[in-house]
């Protein structure tokens, strides 16, 4: 039955993304793929999350099984350069959503109701928001907005390491991946001194 679903996955990553045409708050849902990597690094003590749940790669197995060029990546993207441009642009993403958010929630800038790619080039397109579902405080749309943008960033990239090189190709510079390898290098040595 748990490997029945877990097939699936990838059809959490097509909701997301399909939900935010609904409604932008519905985002939210991408806090889900922040935490989890490490909540089951606490629990499982191994990356469990990436081993057999993460949507976003399954939807890379199952697109580039299909098409795709299944060659192998540069050196330089697997060798670690291309894990710390992406930790770099996530950390820098990461820190520029909390603060404009804060800004946001403190009435001292607008929210921005924009999906950009790379936080700075904005996509053609209004999200259509077909489900009214009442009036947020600008700061959760604002948020919403931010934390699809990120996740399309992520996923288009993923999208395009996958279709030139191997299918997983995204896995080697995900900064998901990355944290959650160093949360579980953290777990195992505090393991080791309690043993
Ligand atoms: S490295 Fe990133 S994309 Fe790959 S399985 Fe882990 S969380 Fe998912």
């Amino acid at each position: 039955m748990k490997k029945n679903w877990i097939q699936y996955s990838y059809l959490f990553t097509i909701l997301f993304f399909v939900l935010g045409f609904f409604n932008i708050v519905f985002a939210w849902i991408g806090f889900f793929c922040l935490i989890l990597p490490f909540v089951f690094v606490i629990k499982d003590n191994k990356k469990t999350w990436c081993q057999s749940y993460c949507p976003r790669s399954n939807l890379f197995n199952r697109l580039f099984a299909v098409i795709g060029n299944k060659r192998t990546a540069p050196k330089w993207l697997l060798n670690g350069k291309g894990k710390r441009i992406m930790l770099t642009y996530f950390a820098i993403n990461f820190f520029m959503i909390c603060l404009t958010t804060l800004m946001v929630f403190l009435d001292k800038r607008d929210p921005l109701e924009k999906v950009r790619f790379l936080m700075a080039f904005q996509l053609p397109w209004t999200m259509p928001n077909l489900l009214d579902i009442g009036a947020m405080p600008d700061w959760v749309v604002h948020l919403g907005f931010r934390v699809y943008s990120m996740m399309l960033t992520t996923t288009i990239i993923g999208l395009l390491v996958g279709y030139l090189y191997r299918a997983r190709t995204w896995c080697a510079i995900c900064p998901m991946g990355t944290l959650s390898s160093l949360a579980l290098r953290k777990t195992d040595a505090k393991l080791k001194v309690f043993h």
